[in-house]
């Protein structure tokens, strides 16, 4: 089971490029619709967590505070439902972003390049996935400028990796406020290595986990 996260809501303010052109929202959707039947076609029953940019927050946990974390929370439920059904070792979570160079002013800045995610306390599927896609990050060229540890992958407590049962992965996709990243990031040719980085790195972990019968 490959579950697909998106980045955001429409109304989350602050992530998009400093041009306006790139909304993280809209890219990360149009992403997880390339790499979907990517997917698909490899035989992978593929779930996307919020395919609408405007969903109806209001219908379910009225307590929480802000959109945002009513948003999270149903993220992670939406993964954590089919880890019920279907078995948290059955499924991956892949959350697909951009990143913004800190403090995210909204002006233009120099780092580039491709990162995975994992939480501080990740399985040992979820570290071996996201190395292998910095792996095929790397193989398509998208290393960018930043130093990336030898264990090719960052760890950071993101709540979406913190909450869901499965192994679970968040791709920085390049840079929101890196002009190269953007010009890339909206071309096909971005879209299409950065899938394919994506699914090959997720493929060819699972795949090899089938075989030797984990
Ligand atoms: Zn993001």
């Amino acid at each position: 089971m490959l579950i697909l996260g998106t980045a955001h809501l429409a109304t989350t303010p602050g992530k998009c490029s400093p041009d306006g052109r790139l909304s993280e929202a809209v890219w990360s959707r149009e992403v997880c619709e390339w790499l979907a039947p990517l997917f698909l076609d490899a035989g992978y029953l593929v779930f996307i967590d919020y395919p609408d940019l405007q969903p109806n927050l209001q219908m379910r946990a009225d307590h929480w505070k802000t959109e945002q974390s009513r948003e999270l929370k149903w993220r992670v439920s939406f993964v954590n439902n089919i880890c019920k059904v279907y078995g948290r070792e059955r499924c991956l979570y892949v959350s697909v972003h951009c990143n913004a160079s800190p403090p995210n002013d909204g002006r233009w800045h120099e780092a580039s390049g491709f990162s995975v995610y994992v939480s501080r306390k990740a399985s040992e599927t979820s570290r071996k996935v996201a190395a292998k896609i910095w792996e095929k990050a790397l193989e398509g060229d998208l290393k960018g400028n930043r130093a990336v540890p030898g264990c090719r992958y960052l760890e950071a407590d993101f709540y979406v990796l913190r909450h869901t049962d499965c192994p679970a992965v968040l791709c920085e996709c390049l840079f929101q406020d890196n002009r190269r990243d953007v010009e890339y990031l909206l071309s096909l040719m971005g879209k299409g290595a950065i899938s394919r980085a994506i699914f090959r790195g997720a493929d060819e972990v699972i795949r090899g986990e089938k075989t030797t019968g984990k």
